[in-house]
């Protein structure tokens, strides 16, 4: 039987309200998840939320709360805003889980019983204010490199992870797995920082400074360091050192989403973790650009986020997704802007998508009482068939190749070939000759196949306004399809009523 397709977000850090960034991510591995699912695979689909470490703490102390009720605050502004966006994702964790914080514990004593963990003093720079601890090459001028304010040198005692030890493994693997970072220009940013010798990675904090984390086990004194704890997030939500059978039954995963700036943890780290726990590795890290705005990427900390709710709330869901699908090549970075947006509404799917809805609706509602005609059915599906066919290809590889802007692409190219097809054939002109009502009829099935088929592969897309299409065709909504014969079929039955309804894209200037 073949292993479920398991796909991640990355665990998002809950000292601020989610923004376009984690809305991109989450909505580029919902497309994926939902395309393997329409293939008729199973699916896991993981996201969740990091919980530990100094920013969150701060974050808490600030509200006078204790970390736990601030972080249980903050955890459904992350889901709300996934029911909004209609993720559907299947599991959802948070690293203050007790099974995630078993799992890490187990993990760590597990890793130095094999002789990866060692103590030893760390001397660094801590910044007060910050509450950040720098090592030398980190200070600027000497000074804290995110406040530029006087640093305290500090000697602690911390454990650290025999990082450097497998250096040379994770460059060959990399050399030898050319799909396992991807793109190629995040491929090569790994390899070149690992030509300078890699350091062991300190995975504790000393209680006094940190009391927010997961217990170091055998040492009141530490708790571990909040990426150590937070990467591990991937194995335990599927059972690791708890459920054997659950665990090897999803990994290794099929892809960690992650944007750039998190690449080096995911690239470098949690490969290397993996090998030290004698894990298989991730078949692919595959990291996303950033949304920039007037050149600088949307960020909390620069003051020019985007909220995602404002958005789906003015554009509804299924533009903003297709605005994120769309809009940029998986990989590289996007220019966002309202003005974008809204014109991408306009043109792609009120005017393409929006319009060819209605001038089939309206024509089978003016010619043949608003039901499907009859005819000869067999000739229309060897004379498409092929096309169809194709068509389902194209997006099926475009989405194995993680390029869902090439699968919209051709589906879109359908859609404006359709539209096309009826300036060129110019049903109204058949509709006035009583000898073309056969040609008529068979035309407007041929756009209506067509259509109902587009619906059928925008499922995991555009999933609203796919089930809007199909409910008004009266087609059922849950569509699985696994091979081409299953979509090369036909989709329509002669006599069924065909429901016009409201526009799918109404104009914006008529939603103010
Ligand atoms: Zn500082």
């Amino acid at each position: 039987m073949k292993k479920p397709y398991y796909i991640t977000t990355p665990i998002y850090y809950v000292n601020a309200s989610p923004h376009i960034g984690h809305a991109y991510t989450t909505v580029l591995c919902d497309t994926f998840a939902r395309f393997h699912r329409f293939m008729g695979e199973e699916t896991f689909y993981l996201t969740g939320t990091d919980e530990h470490g100094a920013k969150v703490e701060k974050a808490a102390r600030e509200q006078g709360k204790d970390p736990k009720t601030y972080v249980d605050g903050i955890v459904p502004r992350f889901k709300d805003l996934w029911k909004l966006l209609g993720i559907e994702y299947d599991y959802f964790i948070r690293t203050t889980d007790e099974n995630h914080q078993r799992t890490v514990q187990n993990i760590l004593r597990d890793l130095e019983a094999k002789g990866d963990i060692y103590t030893s003093k760390y001397k660094g720079w801590y910044c007060v204010p910050c509450e950040s601890f720098w090592t030398k090459l980190q200070l600027v001028d000497g000074k804290c490199p995110d406040c530029h304010r006087e640093v305290q040198e500090l000697e602690e005692e911390n454990y650290f992870f025999k990082m450097a030890k497998y250096q040379t493994w994770l460059m060959d693997y990399i050399e030898n797995h050319p799909g396992f970072v991807r793109p190629e220009i995040r491929r090569n940013e790994i390899l070149g920082f690992l030509k300078e010798p890699l350091e062991d990675l300190c995975i504790t904090r000393p209680r006094t400074r940190l009391g927010w984390g997961i217990d170091y086990p055998n040492s009141k004194d530490h708790v571990i360091y909040v990426w150590f704890d937070a990467l591990i997030n991937y194995v335990s939500a599927i059972g690791y050192t708890i459920d054997d059978k659950k665990f090897n039954r999803y990994w290794p995963v099929d892809a960690h989403m992650i944007g750039k700036d998190i690449l080096r943890q995911h690239a470098v780290y949690w490969p290397i973790m993996l090998k030290a726990m004698g894990v298989e590795m991730p078949k692919m890290v595959l990291a996303h650009g950033w949304w920039t705005m007037g050149g600088a990427k949307v960020s909390k900390s620069r003051g020019n986020t985007v909220d995602p709710v404002e958005l789906v709330k003015k554009y509804g869901i299924d533009a903003f997704r297709y605005f994120l699908l769309r809009e940029v090549t998986l990989g590289l970075d996007g220019a966002f802007s309202e003005d974008l947006l809204a014109e991408r509404y306009t043109s792609d799917l009120a005017n393409d998508l929006g319009n060819l809805w209605f001038r089939l609706a309206s024509m089978l509602g003016k010619y043949f009482e608003g039901k499907i005609p009859a005819c000869a059915g067999d000739a229309l599906l060897s004379s498409e068939k092929p096309n169809l066919v194709n068509l389902y290809h194209n997006v099926e590889s475009a989405m194995l190749d993680y390029d869902p802007r090439s699968a919209v692409s051709y589906i879109w190219a359908a859609i404006t070939r359709l539209n096309g097809a009826i300036e060129y054939n110019k049903p109204w002109v058949l509709a006035k000759d009583p000898a073309k009502r056969e040609e008529l009829a068979r035309f407007l099935v041929m756009l209506g196949e067509w259509l109902a088929h587009t619906a059928v592969l925008l499922l995991p897309f555009l999933p609203h306004t796919a089930q809007q299409i199909l409910e008004r065709f009266k087609l059922k909504t849950d569509w699985t399809i696994e091979n081409e014969d299953d979509f090369g079929a036909l989709f329509l039955k002669a006599g069924t009523p065909v429901e016009r309804g409201d526009a799918l894209f109404p104009r914006l200037e008529e939603m103010k």
